[in-house]
């Protein structure tokens, strides 16, 4: 099947010649991690292979945080990887422990059965906070707070090819909110009232949904019911005043009372995909073709053109998630049809 998505244009490639490139124009923006001291050799696997595919050119500074303080040792062997500017952020405790108001008795029964059933991270705690911190709160740590674009990067992931183009920039330019590599569906149990929730929100703030908005990739049946697709958020290049928009607040707000990031275990992946899709217009969200992405054990593979032109070591062929049985590019695709 071939590829019916954009590529990005040649003026935000570095030159071919690669030798007296000056940079002329920046994005504000960061990269992102959130990650345990535990997580350190995964940390710099990552960001050894961001530095090396992209920002040894770009120079983008790094924003890497922690619910816990973090280790000498953990900050100096990130801090070696790069001459770009490191900070290290502690997340304050209400962003990110399970608030007062939630019944810690029903939300434990939760994490029991879940357990049992094997859900996978069904009964964990941290998990659930994580999930919650990265849905509703990373965007206003004061470390991102000076930045408008973010790239998300997660502990042991993969990046295949050279990036040779300034993916925040395009952001920028061609006024996207969000952006991924790979789409698929979540897993039912994790999120059984989720859709209900938020239609509730649609029902009560139809002004906040936006006309020409992605309904079309989470639901089959014209928002009836969700299809459970979801652009995989261990990889983001986003706009962070999206989610500190009015909008997404009120969204976020209204699932976080809903309690269900603890009567459940609903992911940031499905709460800011349904996000993206409802409270931004369809055009602003973005498939980057070009950026050749694993994280177990799902991943993205560019194909022909892009595939030389980054350079890429994945096998595009047995290997990429595209058009895989699982994968939801289709719906996400037939949004533009
Ligand atoms: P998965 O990708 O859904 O399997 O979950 P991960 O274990 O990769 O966690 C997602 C992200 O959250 C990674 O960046 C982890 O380093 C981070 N993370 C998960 N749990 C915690 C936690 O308890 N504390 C901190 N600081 N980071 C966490
Ligand atoms: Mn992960």
């Amino acid at each position: 099947k071939t590829q019916k998505h954009d590529a990005v244009p040649d003026q935000y490639h570095w030159p071919a010649d690669n030798g007296t490139f000056v940079l002329d124009r920046r994005a504000n923006a960061t990269i992102v991690m959130l990650a345990r001291n535990g997580d350190i050799n995964g940390v710099v696997k990552s960001l050894k292979q961001v530095e090396d595919r992209f920002n040894k050119r770009f120079r983008y500074p790094y924003v890497i945080l922690n619910d816990e303080p973090f280790l000498d040792h953990f900050k100096e062997r990130v801090s070696k990887l790069t001459d770009a500017t490191v900070e290290f952020g502690l997340i304050p405790r209400d962003h990110w422990h399970q608030p007062e108001w939630i019944d810690e008795e029903k939300a434990s029964k939760v994490r029991e059965t879940m357990a049992k059933n094997n859900v996978i991270y069904g009964g964990s705690l941290p998990y659930r906070n994580m999930c919650r911190f990265n849905s509703g709160f990373f965007f206003r740590h004061e470390l991102l707070a000076k930045y408008k674009y973010y790239w998300r990067v997660e502990p042991d992931v993969t990046f295949f090819c050279d990036l040779n183009f300034d993916p925040f920039l395009f952001m920028q330019d061609n006024d996207k909110v969000y952006s991924f590599t790979i789409a698929l569906p979540e897993y039912g149990e994790t999120i059984e009232t989720l859709w209900q929730t938020v239609r509730e929100f649609m029902e009560k703030n139809p002004d906040l949904i936006a006309p020409n908005n992605g309904l079309g990739f989470l639901s089959d049946d014209g928002g009836l019911t969700y299809n459970r697709c979801h652009f995989w958020s261990n990889f983001e290049i986003a706009d962070l005043d999206f989610w500190r928009g009015e909008a997404y607040m009120r969204y976020f707000e209204h699932l976080d009372k809903a309690g269900g990031f603890y009567y459940e275990r609903w992911g940031d992946a499905p709460v800011h995909s349904i996000g993206a899709a409802l409270l931004a217009p369809k055009e602003k969200l973005h498939f980057f073709r070009e950026i050749g992405y694993r994280h177990e054990p799902f991943q993205h593979c560019p194909i022909s053109d892009l595939h030389k032109q980054g350079k890429c070591w994945c096998d595009p062929l047995l290997d990429n998630f595209d058009y895989h049985w699982y994968s939801c590019l289709p719906k996400y695709d037939r949004l533009f049809e």
